[in-house]
């Protein structure tokens, strides 16, 4: 057991740490007030590889390991957690998943131009009525000859207006259950297929979040990615990824909070001395610091077991539980530690606290990473 990042490793890390110093951290209030995308930011990091840094060099990528995934992820998440959110999205959720279940043509065709930063994709699981339930979706996909004919809505989807590629998952069969889910690739422009933009978020303001209408997409059969009838398992393979990267996005936000609280902790005296030589102020930072360790220590375990290849469900969804809620606590105590000028615009907290609550609700919330675990230690599904 090795708790030390290898060289490789440390240069992703302090690359990305100093892109996100220089053009993220001073810039994400700006973002948020606007609920603007920066695009341009977005392809700066394109075209300095950090959006590929886990995507394979024959796609365009840098052809690093599942740490070096988390390591960026952490990185944007300490400077902002919606372009940590887009780099989840269009890399664990949408080019990883082609990767894995493509055709050479579609991952030729859609991850190359992903991994530069040119190009964006969406991943449509969650429908108005079905969310933790996914395999209860009403989207239909219909064949007709070569072509299969898609009905249905999809809510809360990352990117649904400005996504070039979107993945997205309906029924071929609807009496077959999960079995009967199928994945498909349609593009933007595609006829019957629109998307609607979701406002007046609580938080992830700068990032896209949007409905995808598919009111009779015609798609042929060679945009189907994985077999027929596997969607469902294209889907809970898509969120193994994800749930990876929200997680160290999580550290990267916790981290950035404690940081501050220490700074604010030496300058701010109460009571004739620095609060950070308060004994319960100490309390706060002491538990920042384990929690977010904790956490750290989850992502890095799932990250080696996916680097071996072997089955790891259990253990992400151990790290996509614990820091999902572990960055509402280690930001809620942050914003003990700095008082009231948490609470103003002043300080990042804010918007850091606005943004952390999504983590314990999307990706599956904190209770559905429960029943997962529950079920593989008790060999019992609760689900049904
Ligand atoms: C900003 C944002 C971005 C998102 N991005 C995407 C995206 O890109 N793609 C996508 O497909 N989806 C996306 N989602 C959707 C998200 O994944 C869902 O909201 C989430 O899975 C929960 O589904 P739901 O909202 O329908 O809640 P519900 O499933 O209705 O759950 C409501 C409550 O009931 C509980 N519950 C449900 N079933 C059980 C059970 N069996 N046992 C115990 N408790 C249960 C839940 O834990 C929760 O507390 C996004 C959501 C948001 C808010």
């Amino acid at each position: 057991m090795d708790f030390k990042y290898n060289d490789e490793q440390l240069a992703v890390q302090s690359m990305v740490r100093d892109f996100v110093a220089k053009e993220i951290t001073p810039n994400a209030k700006q973002w948020d007030i606007d609920e603007k995308f920066p695009d341009d930011v977005w392809k700066k990091m394109g075209d300095l590889g950090i959006i590929g840094t886990a995507i394979p060099e024959e796609y365009e990528g840098s052809g690093m390991d599942y740490l070096s995934h988390a390591i960026v992820a952490e990185e944007l998440g300490y400077g902002c957690s919606s372009m940590r959110g887009s780099y989840s999205v269009n890399i664990s959720l949408v080019a990883k998943t082609i990767l894995k279940w493509g055709t050479e043509e579609q991952k030729q065709k859609y991850v190359p131009p992903i991994a530069l930063g040119q190009s964006f994709g969406c991943y449509g699981l969650t429908e108005p009525d079905s969310g933790s339930n996914a395999a209860g979706m009403k989207s239909i996909a219909e064949k007709d000859g070569d072509y299969y004919v898609l009905s249905g809505n999809k809510m809360w989807i990352t990117h649904a207006d400005v996504s070039d590629v979107s993945l997205v998952l309906a029924k071929t069969d609807k009496d077959k259950g999960p079995k009967g889910i199928t994945a498909f690739l349609v593009e933007k422009g595609t006829p019957g297929f629109t998307a609607q933009p979701i406002h007046e978020k609580i938080g992830l303001r700068a990032q896209d979040t949007g409905e995808l209408i598919m009111d009779g997409a015609r798609v042929h059969k060679d945009q189907m990615l994985g077999p027929e009838g596997k969607g469902f398992a294209v889907a809970m393979s898509a969120l193994d990824n994800a749930r990876f990267t929200v997680s160290a996005g999580c550290i990267g936000t916790a981290q950035s909070a404690l940081d501050i609280s220490k700074t604010y902790a030496k300058e701010r005296i109460q009571f004739g001395k620095p609060i950070a030589g308060h004994q319960l102020v100490q309390q706060l930072i002491a538990n920042m610091v384990v929690d977010i360790e904790m956490g750290r220590m989850l992502v890095w375990r799932a990250g080696e077991l996916k680097n071996q290849g072997v089955p790891n469900t259990r253990e992400t969804c151990m790290a996509k539980y614990f820091c999902g809620e572990m960055v509402n606590r280690v930001v809620y105590n942050a914003m003990q530690v700095l008082g009231g000028y948490s609470f103003s615009g002043e300080y990042p907290l804010e918007r850091m606290y606005r943004d952390s609550r999504i983590n314990t609700l999307y990706e599956g919330t904190s209770q559905i990473q429960q029943l997962i675990i529950g079920n593989s230690e008790l060999g019992i599904p609760a689900f049904v």
